[in-house]
């Protein structure tokens, strides 16, 4: 601004500069009148004096306009550079919010603890390129310990802490995150202790539990043989992601858990008579031409009898230690036990012969005969009766299969009870 305004003057005066040393100088040359000469140079001599002042004033104006345009243009600099710092710290940072975003809409989606456990292994996998081992414990709580359910080996074939080691115990001890940059230097570790440092170099750690408020459901526990691997930011992450697969966890749990409540007796824990059609009309559909399947009926002996001479609460023990027994007896996969109704009790064994069923039953009655309960220095002694029915050799169909095997029970009864019954 200042530069433009002044510029006219600026050239006025270099012009009247330049005539009087033009005029001067051809004064001098033909130096016929010397005194013009002089009055020439002298005025010259002023003139360029006092450009020289104006032009100090002039330029003082210019060079103040050009530090402050400089001033700016280094402060526009460095924004921008500060912004585009920005931007590209922006585009990992927000593909990471997409994908966390994607991960937790998938989550929500799974219960079975299964395809969890998957779910989040996969996820770990594609977050954490630099661990070299990434594994998943589950916990069980009733035994109390650790149990390896998913790893991911990048480096090694063989992981044989199946139960967790130390660093694994301090995660789970502490509920909290735990960060290890360089195992040898961390004293919080005797490093000789480590499995993971003693079988295979493993130097830096990022460990998290997933739990629910004080409830531990698990660990996650990743590894590298380089020190320095993992960032306060990893442990932050992987945090998140953990809480994330102990929400879902949880909800799959509890959704198992009234599932469970939904079939099962709850004096018993044995199926209740619903679930057990269920799976019988299921085996009836699966069933192949040639293959068998047989059902027992139990009923507890004069029980009334009990309850009259011991109390229902002795009754509800003698309930319980035959559903027991019986639990024991049909672990066999496919097997299916249920509480029928009071006193009553069925059994399910796909794929057997008569001779297996029988053989099971057998076992059953035996076992009940032998097992007496103490009730105040009484001893209350209980038997059972059983009427067994095998397809395709009786029934056509679930209901009339169990039909007749409640019709041999009730055979079985009237030959003398604590008996078996299959025909
Ligand atoms: P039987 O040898 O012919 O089977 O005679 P029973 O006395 O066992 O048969 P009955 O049907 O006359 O009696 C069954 C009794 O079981 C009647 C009922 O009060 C009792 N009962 C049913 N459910 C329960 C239960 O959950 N707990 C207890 N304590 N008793 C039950
Ligand atoms: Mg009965
Ligand atoms: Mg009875």
């Amino acid at each position: 601004m200042i530069l433009q305004k002044n510029l006219p003057l600026c050239n006025f005066l270099a012009c009247i500069i330049l005539a009087l040393l033009f005029i001067d100088s051809l004064v001098l040359a033909f130096s016929k009148m010397p005194a013009v000469g002089l009055f020439f140079l002298t005025a010259s001599a002023t003139a360029f004096l006092i450009f020289r002042k104006l032009k100090k004033h002039i330029f003082s104006g210019y060079h103040g306009d050009i530090d402050s345009i400089e001033g700016k243009i280094n402060l526009a600099a460095e924004n921008i550079t500060e912004k585009e710092k920005i931007l590209q710290s922006l585009s990992p940072k927000h593909e990471k919010i997409s994908f966390l975003f994607e991960v937790s809409k998938k989550f929500i989606e799974l219960s079975e603890p299964e395809e969890i456990y998957d779910f989040l292994l996969s996820t770990l996998d594609k977050l954490f390129p630099q661990a070299d081992n990434i594994l998943v414990f589950d916990f069980e709580k009733g035994q109390d310990n650790l149990s390896l359910v998913r790893s991911l080996k990048r480096k090694f074939a063989v992981i044989k802490e199946k139960k967790g080691g130390i660093i694994d115990s301090w995660i789970l001890r502490h509920n909290s995150s735990l960060l290890i940059d360089d195992l040898i230097k961390d004293f919080r570790f005797d490093s000789y202790r480590v499995e993971a440092y003693t079988q295979r170099g493993c130097q830096s750690f990022v460990g998290s539990p997933f739990s629910i408020a004080e409830k531990p459901l698990g660990i996650v526990r990743m590894e590298s043989v380089n020190p320095g691997v993992f960032s306060f930011d990893d442990s932050r992450l992987l945090r998140n992601i953990c809480e994330l697969a102990a929400v879902v966890l949880e909800r799959g749990r509890l959704f198992e858990k009234a599932r469970e409540l939904a079939i099962r007796d709850s004096l018993t824990g044995l199926y209740l008579k619903d679930y057990f059609f269920d799976r019988l009309n299921h085996e009836f559909k699966r069933m192949n031409e040639g293959t068998s399947c047989g059902v027992i009926m139990a009923d507890i002996d004069d029980f009334k009898k009990i309850n009259d001479t011991y109390g229902h609460v002795v009754g509800d023990k003698v309930i319980i230690a035959i559903s027991k027994i019986l639990a024991a007896l049909t672990k066999i996969p496919g097997m299916i036990c249920g509480r029928f109704g009071g006193e009553e009790f069925v059994v399910l064994y796909p794929g057997c012969g008569l001779q297996s069923l029988v053989g099971l039953a057998e076992r059953i009655r035996q076992e009940v005969n032998k097992t007496d309960l103490s009730f105040r220095r009484n001893t209350v002694h209980f038997t059972v009766s059983l009427g067994l029915a095998l397809y395709p050799d009786t029934g056509k169909d679930a209901l009339s299969l169990v039909k007749a095997a409640d019709e041999r029970l009730y055979k079985a009864k009237k030959e003398g009870k604590d008996r078996i019954c299959f025909s």
